[in-house]
């Protein structure tokens, strides 16, 4: 059996960093990549058989929890009937009308097979739609790595902005706008300025990568109301927040404190494919038709809408959509959140946290913080200490102090409350 440490040293002799995504590498926090085994149920298995509880669930498409029964007898048929075959299927459409009748704002909807590309396509369905080049991100908010989307703010205020990678040429982010999360007033003067030559304006409803920032109601109303005025496109990324938060996505939450809102296109990732390689983008029929073969906007995939990844999605989708299951899931995460804030507020350590549906973040501050830049002057020591002290402790969190959390429909009260302990002892030390 190889350790960990074995594994990660042989993974850097041929893998860059020694992983396939940067995160996985421990940077941020130090210290040795876990090297996971297998997983089971809110479980997973390192290298060297120690067990934690998982509240990364792959980066959030694990909202079953690992191995779930009915989702893995799925996946094995599907598999025993062929593995990809570049030609239409009845799965396809079924999942389709699935995302289509949880999701009021989606008329039609293709699939992919990453977010990355989701997002990828969507931008450029949003520009060959409105005949606009100019787009708008949200400085914290990620995209996937299209290189239009790999932007952080230019100086100035709302100016466009500059590359976040080697690779991406200036010119290719020229027509980038990077405002900050929260601030209506840069919106406003942003829209008055250039709102006709927006294509669209790409946001993160609650932003999960930035630990867990909710976009005001404010500054959401605004948002759509300028889109709307200025024939710009509302392109919710609910790659994370997708059959996550709730069963509707975030827009359903926005739909339920803004009468009538809905955003014009969706993205979505993670939950939809279960843990398989899948994604998607949709909107409405009228934006959506100028996707090829119909219209003039190319985009096209050899593993698209993939046999095995989209039985996998159509079984994790039908689970979460049994009545309750949001609730018990926020209930659940909301009780870790609980736990962890009253963890700290009695051993006197600013810790405040949020939830919905099944996703959460936590931050080393005394409240919680409405954009970018006030997220990462968050406490890092801090954080980076109760990481370790957790993981030592077989609870498995993000790396990170701007990523999200996510509990899962198999995480039970006594992992929550284990979790819980688990704080008290790591705030402590
Ligand atoms: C994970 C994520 C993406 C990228 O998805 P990949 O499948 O990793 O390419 C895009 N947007 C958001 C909001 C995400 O959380």
């Amino acid at each position: 059996m190889s350790t960990n440490e074995e594994l990660f040293a042989r993974a850097q002799r041929v893998i860059p960093g020694g992983v396939n995504s940067p995160v996985r590498a421990f940077r941020a926090v130090g210290g040795t990549p876990r090297f996971i085994q297998r997983a089971e149920g809110a479980y997973i298995f390192d290298a060297e058989g120690k067990r934690y509880i998982d509240y990364i669930g792959s980066w959030g498409p694990m909202i079953l929890g690992h191995g779930h029964p009915s989702v893995l007898e799925a996946v094995q048929k599907a598999a025993a009937d062929g593995f990809s075959f570049g030609a239409p299927t009845e799965r396809e459409i079924e999942l389709a009308e699935t995302i289509i009748g949880l999701v009021p704002s989606v008329e039609q909807v293709r699939l992919v097979s990453s977010g990355t590309e989701a997002g990828m396509s969507a931008l450029r369905l949003a520009r060959g739609a409105t005949g606009r080049s100019k787009i708008v991100k949200f400085e914290g908010c990620y995209h996937g790595h299209a290189d239009a989307l790999l932007v952080k703010a230019g100086s100035g205020l709302a100016t466009f902005g500059h590359p976040t990678s080697a690779g991406v040429p200036p010119e290719v982010v020229q027509h980038t706008l990077v405002l900050e999360y929260n601030n209506v007033a840069q919106l406003d003067e942003v829209f008055a300025t250039q709102g006709g030559e927006i294509a669209c304006v790409m946001i993160e409803p609650i932003a999960g990568n930035m630990n867990f920032v909710r976009a005001s109601v404010p500054f959401m109303s605004r948002l759509r109301e300028l889109c709307t005025k200025h024939g710009v496109l509302l392109v919710f990324d609910e790659v994370m927040t997708g059959f996550r938060v709730a069963l509707g996505g975030a827009q359903s939450v926005y739909a339920g404190l803004i009468p009538g809102f809905r955003p014009d296109m969706s993205v979505f990732g993670k939950v939809i494919g279960g843990g398989m390689p899948l994604a998607a983008f949709g909107g409405t029929r009228d934006v959506m038709s100028m996707l090829a073969p119909l219209g003039p906007v190319y985009q096209a995939g050899t593993l698209s809408g993939n046999p095995v990844a989209t039985a996998c999605g159509l079984a994790t989708l039908k689970e979460i959509a049994k009545p309750g299951y949001f609730d018990a899931l926020s209930a659940r995460t909301r009780s870790l959140v609980q736990g962890l804030t009253q963890a700290g507020k009695s051993i006197g350590i600013p810790l405040v946290g949020d939830s919905e549906g099944g996703m959460f973040g936590f931050f080393f501050a005394s409240e919680l913080p409405q954009n970018y830049g006030v997220v990462m002057g968050t406490d890092k020591e801090r954080f980076n200490r109760f990481f370790h002290g957790m993981l030592d402790r077989g609870v498995y969190l993000a790396p990170a102090l701007y990523e999200a959390g996510f509990v899962s429909s198999a995480h039970s009260a006594a992992d929550i409350a284990a979790t819980v302990h688990a704080a008290e002892e790591a705030l402590r030390g």
